[in-house]
């Protein structure tokens, strides 16, 4: 169906046709299909869609063409019209991006605005009009507090990817933001999962809307070539700089499941020659949008990020994706390959698996209903002496997001040295809100993540003899040298 839809036929504004054009867009991917007449026409949407099928456009476009349409009664200072909210600065900073890119030839005004960084500048910048706010919920609301902000002439209102907004805590700043808009508005709700919160949250915020739903939920593209490297995490860092400087590749995504690995693994890539950056939420805003514009343009050949910090990286034609640990969450591998075989280019998605994390990759194995492939490689000599390394934190129970209390707030929305919020004094050495300090933390009344007990010896006589020879490492894997397949 979407094959004989054009841009021009959803009646789609002549400045954002040519802006479309300019894009190179040819035609409208499927969520941009069914969400644009959605909007065009004025009605709420649920729409279940993941970063990597245009939901961006999905949604600007139609509102850009709204709000040209019916110009502001009288514009004022720092009063949007239409408000934006998204979980992490990058996917801010992204989203915004689009707004400007699609809006080129159109008299209308966005801003970002986002935790992390002086706020001195949004406030200069909020003196003027702004037509389109993006905003993380933390700073926003920081900014309600200062009176610097005014949201009483929102007449649209988005939550991207609202599925991750709550996984990171923020539904009481929605809830709070929400209830500070007009009643009367339009509401858009993008998520890539339909979890019960999310839709206790639409159920509560959404009148009769339209639904679209373009990608079905963890389902994983087949333009991505998917592969599993078994390897003892020992060898991990040594297989990956094997793999990118012997296949020559220039531009890898690596997911790390800590901070400290990103940053250990980054260091350790540096040192084997190959240019990387790690970003996470304990790096300060400046590092992360340097790392992340330099990988973009191709300057930086490997980016290595935690979940979080990567969530909703729109880079284009992302050719490698690397799990260098499986994500606990099952749900969140789909989403890490989804940065690759985007918008119709192939891509590789190798993940790199410990025996101890067997388990994991069954259960993803489940969840995406296919067997990944498990691939040796010949051309690979593991070294002789591997160093000891520290020992490494314990993984959360199957299924459980990490938290961590010790964390920067990813999101940038949780800057101790802000004034507080809506004017009241916040009481010393105490967050205003634990759960606004640091989004992994948990929620009140969710289960936290036990510490693993060490491992009883015993426990590995679990293991089936059948499961034991499928995690060791297969001897194709590596050299025939005894000593280096011991890891000696
Ligand atoms: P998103 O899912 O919004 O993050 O978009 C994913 C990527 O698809 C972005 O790089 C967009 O520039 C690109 N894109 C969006 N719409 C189209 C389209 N109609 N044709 C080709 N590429 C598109």
């Amino acid at each position: 169906m979407s094959n004989e839809i054009t841009f021009a036929s959803l009646n789609l504004a002549e400045p954002l046709l040519r802006a479309i054009a300019d894009a190179g867009y040819t035609i409208p991917t499927p969520v941009q299909a069914q969400a644009i007449p959605l909007v065009l026409a004025g009605g709420d949407l649920l729409a279940g869609a993941q970063t990597g099928t245009g939901k961006t456009a999905g949604f600007t476009l139609p509102i850009l063409h709204r709000l040209s349409e019916k110009p502001a009664a009288i514009p004022r200072a720092g009063k949007p019209r239409c408000l934006i909210l998204t979980p992490t600065r990058e996917l801010a900073a992204q989203v915004e991006e689009s707004v400007q890119t699609y809006g080129k030839y159109l008299p209308l005004k966005s801003m970002v605005m986002f935790g992390g960084v002086n706020i001195n500048p949004q406030i200069k910048s909020l003196r003027g009009q702004i037509d389109i706010l993006v905003a993380t919920p933390g700073r926003l609301l920081d900014h309600v507090g200062q009176k610097t902000l005014d949201l009483s002439g929102v007449e649209i209102l988005i939550l991207d990817e609202a599925d991750r907004m709550l996984d990171m805590g923020f539904i009481r700043d929605i809830r709070k933001i929400i209830a500070l808009l007009p009643k009367q508005r339009q509401n858009l709700l993008f998520s890539a999962t339909f979890s019960d919160e999310i839709k206790t949250l639409s159920d509560g915020l959404l009148h009769n809307p339209g639904y679209v739903e373009v990608a079905r939920r963890n389902t994983t593209s087949e333009l991505v070539s998917q592969s599993v490297h078994m390897i003892p995490q020992k060898l991990k860092s040594h297989l990956l700089s094997h793999l990118i400087k012997h296949n020559n590749w220039q531009q890898v995504l690596v997911f790390t499941r800590t901070k400290h690995g990103a940053n250990r693994l980054a260091e350790k890539l540096i040192a084997d020659g190959i240019p990387s950056a790690a970003i996470h939420g304990n790096k300060s805003q400046s590092a992360r949008t340097k790392a992340l514009a330099q990988f973009k343009d191709g300057s930086l050949p490997v980016l290595v990020a935690t979940d979080i910090a990567a969530r909703g990286l729109d880079i284009d034609m992302l050719p490698h994706v690397v799990n260098f640990e499986l994500p606990n969450v099952p749900e969140d591998y789909v989403h890490r390959i989804g940065r690759t075989g985007r918008a119709g280019s192939n891509g590789a998605a190798i993940s790199l698996v410990d025996s101890e994390e067997i388990q994991h990759l069954k259960d993803i194995e489940r969840l995406i209903k296919t067997q990944i492939p498990k691939v040796s490689i010949d051309s690979f000599v593991p070294p002789t002496h591997i160093p000891a390394e520290a020992p490494r934190p314990p993984r959360p129970q199957h299924g459980q997001r990490r938290h961590s209390n010790t964390t920067a707030n990813p999101a940038g929305n949780g800057n101790r040295n802000q004034p507080p919020r809506n004017g009241q004094a916040a009481k010393p050495h105490q967050a205003r809100n634990p759960q606004q300090r640091d989004p992994q933390a948990p929620r009140v009344g969710q289960q936290t993540a036990k510490p693993q007990q060490p491992r009883k010896p015993t426990e590995h006589k679990i293991m089936s003899e059948a499961a034991r020879h499928q995690a060791m490492p297969q001897p194709a894997l590596f050299s025939p040298r005894p000593a280096a397949r011991r890891g000696k």
